[in-house]
């Protein structure tokens, strides 16, 4: 008798869905850490995608999506089922708006995320304020990206067709999914001021358009987290603004955060804490860095591969052939003694991808 994932496999390869057995994720990472695909379907158009989400859901064979690996700890064990890599790439300008008019009322309609980030950092981790400008009063360009994109090459395509806004994020590595997924941050910008619709298929492989009014953008989330819908292409908002500048702050922002944040690594491990709890606590800084640092004394500690980064504590670094086991280890080591020395749960900001639910639970909260 066939098992499902037989079926799935017959059926894919009839669908013209190419996909490869057992293969090796730790590449696709930026953590170089992880066991294998079972299924691994690269999509490079949505069609593919579409077929792939179809036939699992059609099988009942669980599915992950993977973007550019940058914030995900894959199991030593891997991922069993499909593995979903996301290669649909595109960048299109869909429309300019000279009428700048429009932007003051968009200011005023626009839903900033909660303001957690507190910029208390000591020099010694970051601070780019001095670099910040505001270029609301420019036109707005509209420009579809399809979320397989890198990021850092769309932040460079735009910026030469004198389309800025996006020079905040430069420096962060992964794809436009992962980008939305997370609303990411540089500096005083979260990714959600530039969205206006994201594009998402799914589980079914049913395309449906969203308005960010309803994705619940906040500091670092999306409702786009459940995971029950994979994101094709987003709508940006973006400035007909001042190319030089924004070219410049694009290069001096990467090279700031290349000098104090390493690369092998899957970014921060932990959301900065609460201003009020960073009062309460009598803390100089609401960073993990600072934390890890100053107050638990654990800056340099390591565990096989895995080591906490003496260029920022809050980063854990493969300096060899670090395992998840391995991070874990760590990120346990960081829990406990948070909760012995500060009385806090600290809240970590990756993806756990291929575990148990009891394996990572604690880190989850
Ligand atoms: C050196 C370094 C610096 C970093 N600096 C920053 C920073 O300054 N600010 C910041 O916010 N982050 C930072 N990060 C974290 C990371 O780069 C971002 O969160 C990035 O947006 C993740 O995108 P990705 O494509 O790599 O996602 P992945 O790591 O591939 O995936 C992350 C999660 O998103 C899901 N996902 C990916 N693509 C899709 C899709 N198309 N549809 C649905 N779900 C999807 C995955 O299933 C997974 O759960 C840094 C990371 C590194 C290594």
């Amino acid at each position: 008798v066939e098992t499902s994932r037989q079926q799935l496999q017959s059926e894919l390869s009839r669908a013209g869905v190419d996909f490869k057995l057992e293969q090796p994720l730790a590449p696709m990472t930026t953590w170089k850490i992880g066991g294998p695909a079972e299924i691994l379907v690269t999509a490079t158009d949505q069609e593919q995608a579409g077929n792939a989400l179809s036939l699992a859901d059609r099988f009942s064979v669980p599915v992950t999506f993977l973007g550019g690996g940058s914030n995900v700890l894959i199991n030593d064990a891997g991922i069993r089922g499909v593995i979903l890599k996301n290669e649909i790439q595109g960048i299109e300008v869909v429309s300019s708006d000279q009428n700048t008019d429009n932007i003051i009322n968009d200011q005023t309609s626009g839903t900033t995320p909660q303001a957690r980030l507190q910029q208390v950092d000591i020099n010694e981790y970051y601070d780019f304020s001095e670099l910040d400008y505001d270029e609301t009063g420019a036109p707005r360009v509209f420009v579809t990206v399809k979320s397989g994109t890198s990021l850092p090459f769309t932040i460079n395509n735009l910026i030469s067709q004198g389309i800025t806004g996006l020079q905040w994020f430069a420096g962060i590595p992964g794809t436009i999914g992962g980008a939305v997924l997370n609303n990411i941050h540089g500096g005083s910008h979260f990714f959600s001021e530039f969205i206006e619709t994201v594009t998402v298929m799914d589980l079914k492989g049913n395309l449906r358009t969203i308005s960010k009014d309803e994705l619940g953008f906040d500091y670092d989330y999306s409702a786009l987290q459940d995971n029950t819908r994979f994101i094709i292409s987003a709508k940006l908002k973006l400035y007909q603004g001042d190319k030089n500048r924004a070219q410049q702050t694009a290069i001096l922002w990467a090279q700031n955060k290349k000098k104090k944040q390493p690369y092998n690594t899957a970014g921060c491990c932990f959301k900065n804490i609460l201003p009020e709890e960073m009062r309460r606590l009598q803390l100089a800084s609401n960073s993990w860095g600072y934390i890890i640092d100053k107050k638990l004394g654990l800056k340099g500690h390591s565990i096989g591969g895995a080591k906490i980064s003496e260029l920022h504590a809050a980063f854990i670094e493969n300096i060899g052939q670090a395992t998840s086991a391995d991070v874990l280890v760590l990120l346990d080591l960081i829990f406990e003694r948070s909760q012995k020395i500060l009385g806090i749960t600290p809240k970590t900001e990756l993806f756990f991808l291929g575990f148990e639910p009891g394996t990572i639970s604690k880190f989850t909260n």
